[in-house]
């Protein structure tokens, strides 16, 4: 398992791969299993092109390695996933750190199961506070600790609370100490796990759901599950100021492509939205995983409504996870090749 840990630079930035199963669809078609999971780091991918004309495919080769901090094939389960990319991250969030999780790629490869998951197969927002909840419990007696919660999402550039839709779209303000704050969003407190659990449920079926040619029910926008945690120690002689840790937790909107969706009018705009947000957030993560440690490189926060919220939980002392969703499937292989390649630059 991958140790997130670690104070080093290298653990500010993690880039996971989960494959998902086959699904029936798949198997009908008669699609073959393309993506392999080689070891820990490495994932195969196979181009199932056959036509013997098209020479300069035929030259090139078939299958092509991409590498991950961490993989998953269809042998990982939802705690699997959650141990090694997020459980790590609870105990800075409560010292005041903040963090970052999102689930990346095309709609219907697992991203919303890995986030929310189901109520047989909790995913990672329900294991984090869970567990979150589980150690302030532990430290009651040295701190005083406040939990807060918001869903939201955001759609073509538009702020929406899932857990409020009637508040119609909100403003991301800044306050006079730099902090980004959603003017007006439910903030709820509570540490029952099953209240939770219904509540994100339900604010899920609120989300902006667009038909497409591709996918009847491909999501359009991002959910983000936020969670402030407040913390004072309780323990005399110590500082009594008030920490801060944030965490985000996001179902990023599907990553496939206008042409693919056939998109016209309405939906070319809001695939144009999707793709700023994603071209702004994979140029922040690309800034911050700068290896040569160029820290001069211009970070644009303010390229999307997205990247502005996160502004705060992306570098710096942040910790940043993205997990990446591929379909095993040969009749995928197009959208999983972008993915992969997407998935490596942002390393
Ligand atoms: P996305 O949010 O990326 O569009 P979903 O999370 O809605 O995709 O997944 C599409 C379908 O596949 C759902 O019915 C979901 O339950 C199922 N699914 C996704 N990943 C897995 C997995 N790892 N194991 C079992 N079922 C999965
Ligand atoms: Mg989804």
């Amino acid at each position: 398992m991958k140790d997130l840990t670690g104070d080093s630079k290298d653990h500010q930035l993690t880039v996971a791969l989960r494959i998902r199963p086959m699904n029936e669809a798949e198997m009908e078609e008669g699609a073959a299993v393309i993506a392999h999971k080689v070891d820990e780091q490495m994932v195969v991918l196979m181009d199932p092109c056959e036509d013997p004309d098209d020479v300069l495919r035929a030259h090139r080769s078939r299958e092509k390695t991409y590498m991950f901090d961490v993989t998953f094939d269809c042998t990982a389960n939802q705690d699997d996933i959650y141990v090694a990319t997020t459980k790590n991250l609870i105990e800075g969030v409560i010292s005041g750190y903040n963090a970052t999780v999102f689930a990346y790629g095309p709609t219907g490869t697992g991203k919303t199961y890995t986030m929310l998951g189901l109520d047989s197969e909790p995913g990672i927002y329900i294991r984090t506070l869970n567990d979150l909840f589980k150690v302030i419990e532990e430290n009651s007696e040295d701190m005083d600790c406040s939990v807060y919660m918001s869903y939201l999402e955001i759609y073509n550039e538009m702020i929406r609370d899932l857990l409020n839709p009637s508040s119609g779209y909100l403003d991301l303000r800044e306050d006079s100490k730099g902090e980004i704050r959603i003017a007006g969003i439910t903030e709820f407190s509570t540490s029952n796990a099953r209240e939770i659990m219904q509540l994100l449920t339900k604010g899920n079926k609120q989300r902006t759901q667009e038909p497409t040619a591709a996918n009847k029910t491909s999501s359009r926008s991002h959910a983000i599950l936020q969670v402030t945690v407040k913390q004072k120690s309780r323990l005399k002689g110590t500082s009594q100021e008030v920490r801060v840790g944030k965490l985000f937790m996001v179902d990023l909107a599907g990553t496939e492509r206008a042409s693919q969706t056939q998109n016209r009018g309405k939906r070319m705009k809001e695939g144009a939205h999707i793709n700023r947000s994603l071209l702004a957030l994979a140029n922040c993560i690309n800034a911050l995983s700068d290896k040569a440690g160029r820290a001069t490189q211009f970070v644009n926060y303010r390229d999307s409504k997205l990247t502005r919220l996160l502004k705060d939980a992306l570098g710096g002392n942040s910790r940043t996870v993205m997990i990446t969703h591929i379909s095993p499937a040969s009749t995928n292989f197009e959208e999983s090749r972008n993915t992969l390649m997407y998935a490596d630059k942002a390393k």
